[in-house]
């Protein structure tokens, strides 16, 4: 049994010591939250949920799905940090990301394989961000292996403030409003300016990357940037919206009181990041081709599709139970609307399925899935995902509203609570749970942030659209429409 000492995957309390031991500067309203994050009511739910993540490595039974053995090290690290040579690799990596979609039912959209999934395809990918003077290369593999063995999670910023979206970042009023290269002194390069979103704030390393999306032209120059420091970084600040986690009550907010990840804008006020954490400096070129060129973009597609697949599977099993509970699912009104559900499930395994299939090797020796059906599910997602609250709605109806606060359960009214709120396949305290779950998933305002998540956590799906379009290669369709055009009788 190893101890907690090693380097290598980390047990949830190690999660929790770092978090509350690491000083960072999180505004929540007029709060600023230096320690023990963990404890704060904003963060508490999701910082244990984290936590139950990474126990989840060390438990006995799951180690060989959760972890492989360190190439430096020989200690088990966390398996969304391998790089995949082969097929089982693969494999390995769709099982361990499935199991900790599953725990959340998909709800965390940032647990720690989505970025490591980038890193790692990144750090395969070094020669891409170059040897020269500064050697980002190596800045890029040593990063790797430091997150690696020690198990970090990350949260990444990509995008410049919604300040006027008619013109790129240097032709704002304020040039410094978008974070950019403000100097470059011996101990690195000083940033200024802010990104947004980041979500999950309590992480332990902030990325900043480009978009997978936005290109930089030449005016971009100083915001073509791509880095990674340490949230105790000097000068930064994360400011939090406000927490939809409603308290702490699992029964009365059964998803927001356990993963509501936060979202928050950065800003860095001066930022040195020291040479050895600079990726990609005042390179428009590299920073518009680093998503692809690399292969990141894959293997965090990949990790999102399966992430989107568990969504979907929770979310048709959790409006089945609404209708089977109150005796709905016998009209087929009803049947229909969880069969899209059902059919968007499929559709997201479908196409994880076919990448997983059509996997090769890439360039930088990685086996990597085909991107076709993964920029596929990246694209139709937007489409599906909204579809799923509604469904809930459409079928949960006033019953949704029939969700009294915990406390009736020892109140005066609890008899009338057993009497009234019971229903064909439930009696009344397990119908309010359910129904509770349901409106959290769908209507709460941690239900209305996961709707917006899934339009754009990926991107601006017109903008992502308009790049399949382009990226699609659609001449040999053309070509058989001017085949039968133009064929003789
Ligand atoms: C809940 C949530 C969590 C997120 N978490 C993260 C995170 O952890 N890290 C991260 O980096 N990002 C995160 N994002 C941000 C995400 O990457 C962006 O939402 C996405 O890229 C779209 O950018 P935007 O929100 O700035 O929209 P905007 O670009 O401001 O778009 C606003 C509207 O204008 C339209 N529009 C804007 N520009 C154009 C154009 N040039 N052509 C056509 N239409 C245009 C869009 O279609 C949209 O309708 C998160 C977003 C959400 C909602």
């Amino acid at each position: 049994m190893r101890t907690e000492a090693l380097m290598g995957a980390k047990s949830g309390r190690e999660f929790l010591q770092r978090l509350d031991s690491t000083p960072r500067e999180i505004w929540y309203g007029d709060e600023k939250i230096t320690g023990s994050v963990s404890q704060h009511p904003a963060f508490g739910g999701v910082a244990k949920s984290i936590a139950a993540l990474y126990d989840m490595q060390l438990k006995p039974e799951l180690t060989d799905v959760m972890t492989y053995e360190s190439p430096t090290t020989h200690d088990p690290v966390g398996t969304s940090f391998l790089q995949p040579r082969t097929r089982e690799d693969l494999a390995k990596r769709t099982a361990m990301m499935k199991a900790w979609a599953d725990f959340s039912g998909g709800m965390m959209g940032r647990t720690a394989d989505y970025l490591n999934s980038s890193i790692m395809a990144m750090a395969a990918a070094k020669e891409f961000f170059g040897k020269g003077e500064r050697d980002f290369a190596s800045n890029v593999s040593k990063y790797y292996e430091y997150v690696r063995e020690n198990d970090l999670i990350l949260t990444h910023t990509l995008i410049n403030p919604q300040t006027n979206r008619g013109v790129g970042p240097s032709k704002q009023a304020d040039p410094f409003i978008a974070a950019r290269v403000a100097d470059k002194t011996p101990d690195g390069v000083v940033i200024r300016g802010a990104r947004m979103l980041a979500t999950l704030p309590i992480a332990d390393e902030i990325m900043v990357f480009p978009s997978t999306v936005i290109r930089s032209g030449q005016d971009d120059v100083p915001y073509s940037i791509a880095f990674a420091v340490p949230v105790s970084a000097r000068g930064l600040k994360f400011i939090c919206r406000e927490s939809f986690s409603e308290g702490e009550s699992t029964f009365d907010h059964p998803l927001a009181s356990r993963f509501d990840e936060q979202d928050a804008v950065v800003v860095f006020d001066d930022v040195v990041v020291p040479w050895d954490r600079v990726f990609i400096l005042e390179d428009p070129d590299r920073a518009n081709r680093v998503n692809d060129a690399t292969g990141a973009i894959v293997f965090m597609a990949h990790q999102a599709t399966v992430r989107e697949a568990a969504k979907a599977e929770f979310m048709a099993g959790l409006m089945t139970m609404v209708a089977e509970t109150i005796g709905a699912d016998a009209f087929p009104q009803v049947q229909e609307r969880i069969t899209n559900v059902l059919l968007s499930a499929e559709t997201m395994k479908a196409f994880l399925r076919s990448s997983e299939a059509g996997a090769k090797t890439n360039q930088w020796g990685l086996m990597t899935p085909d991107y076709a059906p993964l920029n596929s599910a990246r694209n139709i997602w937007p489409r599906l995902a909204p579809d799923f609250a509604a469904v809930i709605k459409q079928t949960g109806a006033s019953g949704l509203m029939a969700i009294p606060p915990e406390g009736i359960l020892g109140s005066g009214a609890r008899p009338d609570l057993d009497r009234y709120f019971q229903a064909k396949m439930a009696d009344g305290e397990e119908r309010v749970r359910l129904f509770k779950m349901a409106w959290d998933a769908s209507g709460s305002s941690f239900g209305g942030r996961q709707d917006l998540y899934e339009r754009f956590f990926f991107g601006d799906p017109v903008r992502m659209a308009s790049a399949y379009y382009s990226w699609y290669d659609k001449e040999p369709y053309k070509q058989r429409v001017k085949e039968l055009l133009h064929r003789g009788d």
